[in-house]
């Protein structure tokens, strides 16, 4: 009964084992998620100011206003 009990547990080891050094494996090779993309999309602008836009927050180069997010 004991070994029985035991060769599940090493079996159910090696499985964890194996699931986690696979998704591991895939993890690598995606280096970037798809979350990044959306995060990319958002653009900055001035609101005295269209044509200044920017991909990261910070302040107009024309007037020095805070950006904002644009939608
Ligand atoms: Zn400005």
């Amino acid at each position: 009964m004991k070994t029985i009990k035991k060769n599940l547990f090493l079996t159910g080891l090696i499985l964890v084992a194996v699931l986690v050094f696979s998704s591991c494996g895939s993890s690598t090779t995606k280096e970037k998620p798809a979350t990044s993309t959306e995060v990319a999309k958002v653009q900055y602008t001035c609101p005295m100011h269209a044509e200044v836009i920017s991909d990261k927050p910070g302040d107009c180069p024309k007037c020095g206003m805070p950006l904002v997010e644009k939608k």
